[in-house]
């Protein structure tokens, strides 16, 4: 046949019946060449040998969930009408194989009746449940094989595996397989990117492309689900090798970079002894001396800060402040909120005593007198340690002498914003901090290029807090130990879900409203003071300095506590809904409580996902809650955000393929070291657009 061979880049308008509104459907789904078509794996294998006549079923138990079913064949009949006690939608049909019937029944999946008709051929998958009429399947999920005359003319099981893709638009999952197969029989794969010490013993890209869009019989069956073939393998290294190719290259030029060497001297010492309210843990001191190690490296410190909440990284982040701010330059420090911000504020002016108006804080909504009184001493390095929430990335900001940048909670901010604080001025060192203990793999993942210092260790002297979880027709004992505490002189918690737990701006102003009368019901004449996202910032200020202060004693409040916030007398929280949160953001939350030298009270109210609440009453080890947050999430969730820099990948997956992370990783090194090729410069430009990476710089 003539047919030219396609390089990987070419448009799908390419191939044989793709016109203007295929590709356009296509191109909706980020699919426009070739490569994407290819790299965009079928969602899920039928393996025939899991195909069960409809006569066999009844051999299999019914009921058991853990034993779904695939069947083939015929819809024969197929109705809708509506239940009459709970006015549901119900749709059923009637599955005809050849040795049998079997009903399919859905609830509330009304267009099923547009979906479907008599005729069809379809694969449905399920648990068989016993119903009212024998054997059933109630919910299953199904996928059109061939409709009318289309029935006869094509067995999709002339192979063990049938791919099924999911629909796009005007195009079924089928004519989507069709021409992925005809892809990969007109395209040609040149280049490739993969150093021969990953490629050892994998297929080679075209050959795995083809295999995971046609698996052979002889695969196995598991690992093809799973995505652990060798196949697999392949295109996971690939997006892997260049992502920690880019990652390296970042590191490489910053390593380039000459930073400024912060002098240090017997006097500086002895200043920042004079701050110190404690001693420094052993991982404060440790953590801190890697921090002086880099600031006098002559390189521009690119560290992260992970620690525990409550181990005390704000300490080691005035330190760090102080090492620029106390030989002539300025700091400035990023909190994720206001309140946050605020904060950290205060505290930095108790640590600095007679030398606080050299604190500038600098917020969004700030008056305009006052901001620009503030901009000015920010500009003229009168103010010397700068904080601010992302206020401090406009443009109209200008530092005298920035020479270092702390970022608390850094994973909340964007990479966008993240890059526009470097244009401030200089190449200022970067320190950032998390409070969400994570696994080294993803710690590379996520803050590839950075180095790492971690504080795994408390202060002396805290209290371990006791957590419950309780369901809330027992919420009462929850308000009486509340009571009980308040009692005591105690002030407390009760956090209130926003809709959406990640997204402050969507608070159900009526639930909290709800649990405000609630509160002062039962707590007569307490003073009580509620905040959340959508207050403005200084009436939300003005209510958290309430209770700061020690004026309200009852705090309600959706996650905008979540970060940070330091009230020792705090002594209780319960949480209402807790089923709403991560766990990762539930410890977090359980962090503002167990600060000061009394026992503490976690309590969380909730009836469903008891199980995975519980973590949470097993340990307090925030780092076992966060591998099992991420487990449960995944990474895209567990970091919030997708701008929040998790790269996306197509193949790869971040807990499944983490060896494979770390091994790409040092290969990286390697190969930057024997410097790359052509080939493996274009190969990494293309795979860095495809997986929308950021830009190597
Ligand atoms: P996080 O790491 O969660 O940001 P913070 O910096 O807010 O923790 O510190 C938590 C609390 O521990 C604060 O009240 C702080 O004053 C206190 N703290 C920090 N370091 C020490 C220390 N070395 N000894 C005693 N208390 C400390
Ligand atoms: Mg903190």
């Amino acid at each position: 046949m003539g047919m030219p061979h396609l390089p990987l880049s070419s448009r799908l308008t390419v191939l044989r019946g793709v016109g203007p509104a295929y590709a356009e459907a296509l191109g909706q789904a980020g699919l426009e060449t070739l490569r994407d078509l290819l790299w965009a794996l079928p969602y899920r294998y039928v393996d025939r040998g899991s195909l069960r006549r409809i006569a066999e079923l009844d051999r299999f138990h019914p009921g058991d969930e853990r034993s779904p079913v695939t069947v083939l064949g015929t819809i024969k009949d197929l109705r809708q009408t509506t239940t009459r006690v709970q006015r549901m939608t119900l749709t059923e049909a009637l599955l005809e194989d050849g040795s049998g019937t079997l009903r399919l029944v859905w609830f509330n999946q009304a267009y099923l009746a547009r979906a479907l008709r008599p005729g069809d051929r379809i694969l449905a998958f399920g648990a068989p449940a016993l119903g009212r009429h024998g054997l059933e399947l109630r919910g299953p999920a199904w996928e059109l094989m061939g409709r009318g005359a289309a029935v006869a003319d094509d067995d999709p099981f002339v192979r063990r595996y049938l791919p099924l893709y999911r629909k796009l638009g005007p195009i079924t999952g089928r004519v989507r397989g069709r021409l992925v197969q005809e892809a990969l029989g007109r395209v040609q794969v040149m280049e490739d990117g993969l150093p021969p010490e990953l490629a050892k013993g994998l297929p080679d890209l075209l050959t795995a492309l083809r295999l995971l869009h046609q698996p052979l019989d002889e695969s196995d069956p598991q690992a093809l689900e799973q995505g652990r073939t060798p196949a697999h393998q392949r295109l996971a290294a690939e997006e892997l090798f260049a992502f920690a190719l880019g990652v390296a290259l970042r590191r490489a030029g910053r390593m380039q970079r000459r930073g400024r060497v912060m002098p240090t001297s017997p006097a500086l010492r002895e200043r920042l002894q004079g701050f110190l309210p404690f001693t420094l843990t052993t991982a404060q001191r440790r953590a801190f001396k890697e921090i002086v190690g880099d600031l006098t490296s002559g390189r521009v410190m690119h560290r992260l800060l992970q620690g525990d909440v409550g181990s005390g990284k704000t300490l080691v982040a005035f330190l760090t402040m102080a090492m620029a701010a106390e030989t002539g330059g300025q700091a400035a420090l990023l909190a994720p909120t206001e309140v946050l911000a605020r904060q950290h504020a205060v505290t930095f002016t108790r640590l600095l005593g007679d030398d606080a108006h050299r604190m500038q804080l600098l917020l969004g909504p700030m008056k305009a007198a006052e901001k620009r009184a503030a901009l000015a001493r920010i500009a003229s390095g009168e103010a010397s340690y700068v904080v601010g929430t992302h206020a401090l990335f406009q443009e109209a900001v200008a530092f005298a002498d920035l020479q270092l940048v702390v970022v608390d909670e850094q994973h909340r901010f964007g990479v966008k914003q993240r890059e526009a604080l470097k244009t401030k001025g200089g190449d200022p060192h970067w320190l950032v901090m998390s409070a969400t203990p994570i696994p080294r793999s993803l710690a590379l993942a996520v803050f590839g290029d950075l180095d790492q210092s971690v504080l795994d260790e408390l202060p002396p002297g805290r209290q371990p807090i006791r957590t419950r979880l309780l369901d809330p027709d027992d919420a009462e004992r929850a308000w009486d130990l509340v009571e009980r505490e308040l009692g005591a002189g105690r002030q407390a918690y009760i956090v209130s879900p926003a809709i959406d737990p990640t997204d402050e701006t969507k608070v159900s102003l009526r639930d909290i409203q709800a649990m405000e009368a609630l509160l002062r019901a039962r707590f007569h004449g307490v003073a009580l003071e509620v905040v959340h996202g959508r207050l403005k910032a200084d009436e939300m200020g003005a209510r958290m300095a309430r209770f700061v202060s020690g004026e309200a004693r009852l705090l309600l409040a959706t996650t905008v506590i979540e970060v940070g916030v330091d009230v020792p007398n705090a002594t209780v929280m319960v949480v209402d809904h807790a089923e709403r949160f991560g766990l990762s953001q539930l410890h977090q939350l359980r962090g503002r409580v167990g600060r000061g030298a009394h026992a503490s009270h976690f309590v969380m109210l909730s009836r469903a996902e008891t199980e995975r609440l519980h973590a949470l009453v097993e340990t307090q080890d925030g780092f076992r809650i966060a591998q099992k947050d991420l487990e449960l999430r995944g990474p895209g969730e567990f970091f919030g955000t997708r701008q929040s820099g998790v790269p996306q990948f197509q193949v790869a997956d971040l807990l499944r393929d983490r060896a494979l992370l770390v091994r790409c990783r040092e290969v990286a090194e390697v190969v930057l070291a024997r410097g790359l090729n052509d080939v493996q410069r274009a190969w990494l430009q293309q795979e860095q657009a495809r997986l929308k990476l950021a830009e190597v710089s």
